[in-house]
């Protein structure tokens, strides 16, 4: 492991031969930071960019913790979504220049079949991996990727607030409007409402004039979901919030319920429905499995959407509803050298909103 206070400046941008820092996932709940080399010029087609701040999400979580069944080898640069500035420029590349503020789309897919060629990036047919779980990721200086798999930041948004676009808020973006196709005036359900895309599932429903119950596991934290802008919030840890929904909604139910707990809700979930309604459900960070009722599931007749990532199309709606002044919540900005503290929160469900980890 290097030594963290020598390490603070950043290499020559030419980066010939120049080291960078990077922060390297070695085992199982070990993260260093490491001086490893700089990337060389960009390639034809490519941009190289300086990363200036990582969003934290619970994929991380995950890949530090280890995943039996993730496909990857160790060491891996850490970081699944990031914000940066243009370094450099590749040969061919006219839509960027040095100075431009960015964000990156983390999925490494291969922009020619079926599904990129529609703008359904996540559900590319010869994706590479996930960036900083399946291959290396954002969390280190420099990085040279295609030009097509980043996307500007409008005028406006910090790169603080930026990073959290490609996952926490286009993974939402997604959920929401992509598959439970959310309409205003609806009912939702938003389960965790303190995590970071609870935070963002409240402020996205409101915007659009929805009704938004949502759930916590202590007062603090309701108290800073209504802030948000939440109709009604249910302390999961002293009331059954199906009972509760159940109330609010003279017995119907609701519309929509945003999912990504797991096993822990989601037959609670289910039931708070209303007939024909709309479950989506990404995460699932209480564990992989759960049964559930099919006579329940056919004669209510849910609809049921499993969510992973979003397109580059997303990315850029969640820039745009920053511009437009929705902005992430966020609960702790840690330097570079102190992640495994941001992970250590986030793991510990303590958080209400996002860690960003700055450069
Ligand atoms: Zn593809």
């Amino acid at each position: 492991m290097t030594d963290v206070s020598a390490t603070t400046t950043l290499p020559s941008r030419a980066a010939g031969g120049t080291t960078m820092r990077a922060l390297t996932l070695t085992g199982d709940r070990k993260i260093e930071l490491l001086e490893v080399p700089a990337p060389p010029a960009p390639g034809p087609g490519e941009v190289q960019i300086a990363v200036k701040a990582i969003g934290l999400n619970h994929l991380d979580v995950w890949g530090w913790r280890g995943m039996a069944f993730a496909k990857r080898k160790l060491p891996l640069v850490v970081g699944v979504e990031a914000a940066a500035e243009i370094a450099d420029v590749g040969p061919g590349v006219t839509s960027f220049k040095p100075g431009d503020r960015v964000v990156g789309y983390g999925g490494l897919t291969c922009g020619t079949c079926k599904a990129c060629r529609e703008g359904r990036d996540n559900l590319c047919e010869n994706v590479a991996g996930v960036m900083g779980f399946h291959v290396d990721g954002f969390a280190r200086d420099l990085i040279n990727m295609p030009a097509r798999l980043v996307i500007p930041v409008p005028p406006g948004v910090s790169l603080r607030d930026a990073a959290c676009a490609p996952i926490a808020f286009a993974t939402v973006q997604h959920m929401l409007f992509d598959n439970a196709k959310l309409e205003p005036g609806e009912t939702i359900l938003v389960q965790a409402g303190g995590s970071g895309i609870g935070t963002t599932a409240i402020k996205m429903a409101k915007a659009i004039g929805c009704t938004v119950i949502t759930t916590v596991g202590d007062d603090s934290k309701a108290e800073k979901a209504k802030a948000l802008g939440a109709d009604h919030v249910i302390n999961y840890r002293t009331e059954r919030f199906e009972g509760v929904v159940r109330k609010l909604t003279q017995k119907r139910g609701v519309d929509v319920v945003f999912e990504h707990v797991g096993p822990e809700t989601f037959n609670g979930s289910l039931l708070c429905l209303k007939r024909g309604g709309r479950l989506v459900t990404c995460g699932s960070t209480s564990g992989q499995s759960t049964t559930i009722n099919l006579f329940q599931l056919y004669l209510q007749q849910y609809r049921i959407f499993g969510s992973f990532g979003a397109s580059i199309r997303n990315v850029r709606e969640s820039l745009d509803k920053m511009a437009a002044g929705l902005t992430p919540v966020i609960d702790t900005e840690v330097k570079l050298a102190e992640v495994e503290r941001g992970l250590a929160r986030l793991e510990s469900r303590q958080v209400f909103g996002k860690i960003i980890v700055t450069f």
